[in-house]
């Protein structure tokens, strides 16, 4: 059975929140930091609002100091198709580690068609063999901490730098770790320079079946893995099947006391000074 698509939720008095799509102008751009306390409200508001209103506001705050950060799994495919029905046009960007599923690669080709957009890849400074020259072989097989630091996190960050939002497809059903996601986030990006970044989670309240029913429904084309019984895809040296049952990422880093690469736990959040 369909599960109801939360793209164009009602507003709290019920009525629909969302404007029809339109090209819009690039949006004033407010550069005034958001305190701790502003983004807790809008945390609030967002509860109510639709994913498409989350993105809109977040075009009208930030237009291209935001971008959307995506590794193709369902969620973020169906906020970039959101994002691109209504002409929202924040740039996208993934993380090539050099170690991809052949699948994944070609997925890329097959959604810059689709959407009609180019997706930056991000590629860490060393390659994998100079890598293995330094770290020793197959690092991730020893320390995929540190693989994933060298290979993702570094990469983002050197990203970030350029950003004032960084818009993800996060959603709390996907596990534990996961399940305590704000819609918006505020993240210390650089103390010393008091750089501050908001982290926009605009598909935190999504369903697995959702995601699925809206990317059949609007025909997006999709990593071939998941019809091969993969849930949760990264890359190929560090990804399983999934058994049923359990966390959807429970075949990521099979055999190590690992649940993320990294690149949603390297930054301190943001948090008032209470006494
Ligand atoms: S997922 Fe595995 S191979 Fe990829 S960067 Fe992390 S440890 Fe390295």
């Amino acid at each position: 059975m369909k599960t109801a698509l939360p793209e164009i939720a009602p507003g709290a008095d019920g009525s629909r929140t969302s404007t029809p799509a339109e090209r819009r102008p690039l949006p004033f751009l407010n550069h005034e930091p958001l305190s701790p306390a502003a983004v807790r409200a809008l945390d609030e508001r967002f509860a109510e609002c639709s994913t498409l209103d989350v993105l809109q506001w977040a075009w009208e705050r930030f237009g291209r100091r935001g971008a959307i950060g995506t590794s193709f799994q369902g969620a973020g495919l169906v906020m970039i198709d959101i994002a691109r029905r209504h002409k929202i046009e924040f740039p996208v960007f993934t993380l090539d580690t050099g170690l991809l599923f052949a699948e994944t690669l070609a997925l890329k080709t097959r959604l810059e068609d689709f959407f009609g957009l180019q997706i930056e890849s991000l590629t860490p400074d060393l390659t994998v063999e100079q890598q293995a020259r330094i770290h020793g072989p197959e690092l991730w097989q020893r320390n995929p901490d540190l693989c994933c630091t060298v290979r993702k996190v570094m990469p983002l960050r050197d990203k970030l730098c350029g950003l004032d939002c960084w818009i993800t497809g996060l959603r709390r059903q996907q596990s534990a770790s996961r399940s305590g996601i704000g819609v918006i986030e505020l993240y210390v990006f650089d103390e010393a320079s008091g750089k501050d970044i908001v982290k926009l989670n605009p598909m935190a309240r999504w369903s697995r079946e959702q995601v699925w029913d809206y990317i059949r429904e609007k025909g997006i084309p999709y990593n071939p893995l998941h019809d091969r019984g993969y849930k949760s895809i990264g890359c190929e040296v560090c990804t399983q099947k999934a058994l049923s049952g359990k966390d959807e990422r429970a075949g990521r880093w099979t055999g190590f006391n690992k649940v993320e690469c990294g690149i949603h736990t390297f930054l301190p959040k943001k948090v008032d000074f209470e006494i």
